[in-house]
């Protein structure tokens, strides 16, 4: 098989985003022994745009940067390349620039209506016709084949990521450094909250199925719209959420959550008027996600029991002997 079409079987083997840009730019390199390729993450945070290199040939190898897109030194903001933001503002396919460090081809990777990420390729000489054809095939079939693999991690009512999603998500994280324990509760950490509407019930029962339906979407964007870019909004079950907050102090996910609840009980909703949400979090760190979520769990449980429309933290409960820490048994019930 010619060393193209193994790379985009290769390429379209993968299920895993990351891996998937990986096999990209080690395809896009076979275009000549001088091309760099770089895979850049988009990220936006108060109206600015910032470009962060995430996967990239080094010589014989490609890197990938385990930095979350906002800490990254090495991002660029967007306005610094007028020509890619003049196409992404035009949701364009291409952009390009000559300058000392060569001829740069940059190709945005669109998911409906947002450019997530870019590919950057940057070569001594200009670009040849062939050379322009086979980039723009291959960045064609990466960006048909990612939006294949992001609808399916999502919810196909709410768009939020998937309970599959999330189970090979936090599972393969909460093996990696970055959700130990060594970090203790008051540093930035990670943190894991169970969303649940109060009483949801009664408003399927009261209004109907589609209203009910429509409650779940509104939640849905409000979760999206209050939390940050690198925290992630799960739909779990029926009207269940779980947001894992990423790099947040305790008092800092404390705020979010209660900033959620207070947004929701605040909010009309047409016809239905108002709900408020019971929320139970805990540390993503310090056992299995089983357990973790088992801890979240049982907070949501505790806040049921006392009155709904509000946000516990298991260790709160834990500290005040409300909750005791539950043995290893116990856990076995959740799933
Ligand atoms: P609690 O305050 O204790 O959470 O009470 P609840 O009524 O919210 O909880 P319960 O678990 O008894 O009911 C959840 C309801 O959510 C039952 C089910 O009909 C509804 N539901 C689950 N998925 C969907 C959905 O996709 N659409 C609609 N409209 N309703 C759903
Ligand atoms: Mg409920
Ligand atoms: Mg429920």
């Amino acid at each position: 098989m010619k060393p193209l079409l193994r790379n985009l079987a290769e390429m379209t083997a993968h299920r895993d985003h990351l891996r998937l840009e990986v096999s990209v730019v080690s395809t896009l390199l076979l275009q000549g022994r001088e091309t760099r390729v770089r895979a850049l993450e988009m990220v936006t945070r108060d109206a600015e745009t910032w470009l962060r290199p995430r996967s990239w040939s080094d010589g014989e190898r490609i890197v990938t940067s385990e930095l979350e897109a906002l800490d990254d030194p090495a991002a660029i903001a967007l306005r610094c390349l007028p020509e890619l933001a003049r196409c992404i503002a035009a949701g364009g396919k291409s952009a390009e620039r000559i300058d000392e460090h060569g001829h740069t081809l940059w190709m945005p990777v669109w998911l409906g209506e947002r450019a997530h990420a870019c590919l950057e390729i940057t070569q001594p000489k200009a670009f040849t016709r062939h050379q322009r054809d086979v980039v723009s095939g291959v960045h064609l079939v990466y960006q048909n084949y990612q939006s294949l693999l992001d609808y399916s991690e999502r919810d196909a009512l709410t768009g939020l990521l998937n309970r599959k999603t999330f189970d090979e998500q936090f599972t393969r994280q909460s093996g990696a450094d970055s959700w130990d324990a060594r970090h203790g509760p008051d540093a930035p950490s990670q943190w894991l909250a169970v969303v649940d509407i109060d009483h949801f019930k009664r408003v399927n029962d009261q209004f109907g199925h589609l209203y009910g339906d429509e409650v779940l979407i509104l939640v849905a964007n409000q979760l999206r719209s209050l939390f940050r870019a690198q925290d992630r909004i799960f739909r779990f079950g029926g009207e269940e959420f779980v947001v894992l907050l990423r790099s947040a102090t305790l008092a800092q996910a404390r705020q979010a959550l209660e900033r959620l609840r207070v947004a929701i009980e605040s909010h009309a909703f047409p016809q239905i008027g108002h709900i408020s949400v019971s929320i139970g979090f805990a540390g993503a760190y310090g056992g299995a996600p089983v357990e973790i979520i088992g801890r979240a769990d049982q907070a949501l449980y505790f806040a049921k029991e006392h009155g709904r429309n509000q946000v516990r933290y298991y260790e709160d409960l834990v500290a005040s002997a409300s909750l005791k820490q539950k043995v290893a048994h116990d856990e076995v019930e959740l799933f």
